[in-house]
């Protein structure tokens, strides 16, 4: 009997999914044909946007086309490449716009609607604006592939346009994780920059705009105060409690009604569910519009459809806690998704779903990072390198070591530019 499993999204979880899900032969009974629908033909690998966002590149004639071929391939990587060998997975380009759950059917944006037995909702998030006045039309976020290049662009472009006698300000909305990691890295970047553009090195100025009284939420407070630690010894600056109320031209309009003067803002403070779920019809949704998934990650109330990554709603029942959206996550659920998908076909009772704490590394400017994992804690070059071998080792898992560390050192040698 033949399978047709459709996925939503080629990212963190339904690329993890399908490439499980390639390597299962399902016994002579069962055939299975992969369908990964993307609207982009690349998986993004977002934790190195920082770098992307951040990456200097020499400009000297003939130089630069490599580069910015190294720095495309290190962060984002063609879906059907990944696919190349698996005969059982397509890759299919297009835009998901709804899903006809009665019928089982995927709507397409420019195709024939694709017909299904287990769907699989992968489809991500997006930049959460919180309705803040003027946010989304000032601000460039930090979420996709060319957002990156978006920010970098427009440092490079401040640096031209603000006069030399001026400060060039960035700022940064939100000292999350995302924000942490780009302020640390931004610091050597517009060191560069300044230099490049004929200024003293300090006429640069990054500055982290946070509604709660510490950077990271989330983690503990021991990685708090280290993280602001490293950052202030790097030259960035704080507003904390400080809730943006607006933005208006050039200044952030904070809710006690200060003004923060900005060349470049950046914003990195919120993730929602992909819009594409306020389409789905009798599917439950949660906080910031996830989808309700049981403890098996199927999609209630469809018994053949499964929530997998950001897109989905799911609560450690040990800690009480929504889980958080991250990578690590996405490809945990990702496997037993997979699991569950070969039980349903095999008639076999479905497994729950067991979330697991993988701890934090957050990379803070050069090759420095901050790592905290199961009760140990570690600072500076080593979780620095920790990073490296799990970029490495995921690059692996999807492409194969030779091609991973092909893509991994031609990436680090653009990055290694700023430090
Ligand atoms: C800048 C940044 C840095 C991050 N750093 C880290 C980190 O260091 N560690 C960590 O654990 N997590 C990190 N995260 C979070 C992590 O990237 C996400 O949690 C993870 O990508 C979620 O995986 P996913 O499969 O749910 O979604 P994604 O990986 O986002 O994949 C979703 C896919 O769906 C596709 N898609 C969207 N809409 C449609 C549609 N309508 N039709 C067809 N296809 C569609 C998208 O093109 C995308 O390829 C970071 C996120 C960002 C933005």
């Amino acid at each position: 009997m033949v399978h047709e499993i459709v996925i939503v999204g080629g990212g963190f979880g339904g690329a993890r999914i399908a490439k499980i899900l390639s390597k299962w032969s399902g016994g002579s009974r069962h055939h299975i044909n992969i369908t990964l629908i993307d609207k982009s033909r690349y998986h993004t690998f977002y934790p190195n946007l920082y770098e992307v966002a951040t990456a200097h590149i020499p400009e000297i004639f003939g130089h630069l086309p490599l580069d910015f071929f190294n720095l495309k391939s290190s962060a984002v990587y063609p879906l059907e490449d990944i696919f190349l060998d698996d005969l059982n997975v397509s890759v299919l380009e297009g835009e998901v716009v709804g899903v006809d759950f009665k019928k089982n059917k995927v709507r397409l944006k420019n195709s024939p609607a694709l017909s299904y037995d287990i769907l699989v909702l992968a489809a991500g998030s997006e930049t959460n604006y919180f309705n803040i006045a003027g946010m989304g039309q000032n601000a460039l976020p930090l979420k996709v592939f060319f957002d990156a290049l978006e920010v970098r662009n427009a440092i490079d472009e401040a640096f031209f346009r603000v006069p030399k006698n001026h400060i060039v300000k960035i700022a940064i909305g939100g000292g999350g994780f995302t924000g942490c990691e780009l302020a640390g890295e931004l610091i050597g970047y517009m060191k560069k920059l300044a230099r490049v553009h004929g200024r003293p090195e300090y006429y640069g100025e990054c500055m982290i705009i946070e509604a709660a009284e510490n950077l990271l939420g989330g983690a503990s407070p021991s990685l708090q105060k280290k993280a602001k630690a490293r950052l202030e010894k790097l030259g960035v600056k704080f507003k904390f409690k400080s809730p943006i109320h607006g933005v208006e031209g050039q200044e952030v309009i904070l809710e006690n009604g200060s003004k923060i003067p900005y060349d470049v803002l950046v914003w990195t403070a919120g993730v929602k569910a992909n819009d594409l779920t306020k389409s789905f019809f009798g599917v439950k949704l949660e906080k910031n519009s996830c989808v309700a998934a049981d403890k098996t990650l199927r999609v209630l109330p469809y018994e053949n459809v499964f929530g997998v990554g950001d897109i989905t709603y799911c609560v450690d029942e040990a800690t009480g806690k929504v889980l958080p959206m991250t990578a690590s996550v996405a490809i945990r659920e990702a496997k037993y998704v997979a699991e569950n998908i070969k039980r349903i076909i095999l008639k076999k009772p479905l497994i729950n779903y067991k979330p697991h704490q993988a701890g934090f590394i957050i990379p803070l400017g050069g090759k420095y990072a901050l790592l905290e994992s199961h009760g140990i804690r570690l600072s500076g070059f080593l979780p620095w390198i920790v990073k490296q071998m799990i970029t490495l080792h995921y690059w692996a898992t999807l492409v194969g070591w030779i091609k991973a560390f092909r893509l991994w050192k031609s990436g680090l040698e653009t990055y290694l530019e700023n430090d």
